[in-house]
């Protein structure tokens, strides 16, 4: 094979967005104005939600959320253990307690799990949409009904994913379920980039006036307008909020990232069939979970190695894509595996054995949009050959009929 360079990722910026950052450092507006109330206008109806509000990461739109939604000390919320660290720091830092469920096949989380961890504590839960492929949300929508618990998606992987005909984040207005809130991680590596940046979306007005204050210090916009008599200098401060808006720099990229994003969409979906297709005759390999009745993301083609039909391992493969100048990625090293949760595996939950039988066998292609199919094509074939160097060998049948 000719020696190509595919990285994990490279991020799709056009001259479009070029023109806007330049445009707003002319305006002489660089923070949170005109360009991220465009940007959350046109995400708003992008899913056909009532509220969505800029924030500078991820992480801030999942604790903004909790905040807002009061959960704290001697709450419990039930999320899962093949994610990023941030989904469980959230919950920390809300002074709550994360319970993790373990998954299923296709790297999402259980909802049976979750059925059986949910007590008299449980506050919320948390689903994660790994790679992109949507959580069965009709099974957490009907616990959270049940038990009366609070859903805050992290649809970090998921922008542009579709559950059952509807855009991840915005519920199921077929059936009048809905989650709490959504949250959106616009990161450099996910599938609609600002460099760094989020977005929290709900249909809850309560929430979303709650989440508006404690995002910019927890200053009263309302306090603004009714004394409006005493200048535009006056403020009041009501809580202590955070400091999680997105600058009027990144929305501009994040414009024209999301007018963008359908085609992004279709061209990661055709790049994972094309995957598909290559490594479907390959029995060393198990390729990347789909379902019917969604619309994958595909922000990951995390593929599943049969290290029972190879003599490496994880490590070593992708040592050895590395040297066919491959670059790939693990998701997610599970939550039980890091230091900082080693306190909560002490008290007897927490065992999370199909999620840690998963991992070993995790490895992450590049897939992304800027990439050409000659390099998913070159890709699938340095995965392959390297299945041809490394399969185990057959052990046939000896005499006597043992088979070793
Ligand atoms: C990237 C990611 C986050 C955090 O997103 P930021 O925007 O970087 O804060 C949260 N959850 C998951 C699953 C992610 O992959």
């Amino acid at each position: 094979m000719n020696l190509r360079h595919v990285p994990f990722h490279r991020p799709s910026i056009g001259q479009e967005e070029i023109d806007e950052v330049t445009s707003t450092l002319k305006s002489g507006w660089l923070t949170t104005g005109p360009r991220t109330a465009q940007f959350e206008r046109e995400f708003r109806e992008y899913l056909g939600v009532p509220n969505a509000l800029a924030v500078n990461s991820c992480t801030a739109a999942l604790h903004l959320a909790l905040s807002a939604l009061h959960i704290g000390p001697g709450a419990e919320v039930i999320t899962t253990p093949l994610t990023f660290c941030a989904s469980v720091n959230v919950i920390l830092h809300a002074g709550a307690t994360p319970v993790l469920a373990d998954v299923l096949a296709d790297g999402n989380i259980d909802p049976e799990s979750v059925a059986s961890l949910i007590t008299e504590r449980t506050r919320a839960i948390l689903p994660v949409h790994l790679a992109g492929l949507p959580v069965d949300m009709n099974a957490i929508w009907s616990l959270a009904r049940r038990h009366r618990l609070l859903v805050i998606e992290d649809c970090a992987h998921a922008v542009g994913a579709h559950y059952r005909g509807w855009p991840i984040g915005a519920g199921n207005p077929a059936s009048g379920d809905y989650s709490d809130a959504a949250a959106f991680s616009f990161y450099a590596t996910k599938n609609l980039t600002t460099g760094e940046g989020g977005m929290v979306t709900t249909h809850r007005e309560d929430l979303a006036e709650r989440m508006k204050i404690l995002c910019l210090h927890g200053i009263s916009k309302d306090a603004w307008n009714r004394y409006s008599d005493k200048g535009n200098w006056y403020y009041e401060v009501l809580v202590p909020g955070f400091k999680y808006n997105l600058s009027d720099l990144q929305s501009a990229i994040g414009i024209h990232q999301l007018r963008k994003l359908e085609a992004f969409t279709e061209t990661r979906a055709r790049y994972a069939a094309l995957y598909n297709q290559l490594l479907a005759n390959s029995p060393e390999f198990e390729l990347a979970p789909d379902k019917a009745d969604c619309r994958h993301a595909w922000h990951l083609y995390m593929l599943r190695l049969r290290l029972d039909k190879l003599d490496i391992n994880r490590a070593e493969f992708i040592s050895l894509l590395r040297e066919r100048g491959v670059g790939t990625s693990v998701h997610f090293i599970p939550i039980p595996l890091h230091p900082f949760f080693a306190p909560h595996l002490q008290d007897g939950r927490n065992q999370t054995p199909a999620a840690l039988a998963l991992y070993p066998r995790l490895v992450s292609l590049p897939l992304f949009p800027a990439m050409s199919e000659e390099d998913v094509v070159y890709v699938a074939g340095a995965v392959k050959e390297i299945a041809r160097e490394t399969r185990k060998a057959k052990v046939f049948a000896v005499s006597g009929g043992q088979l070793k």
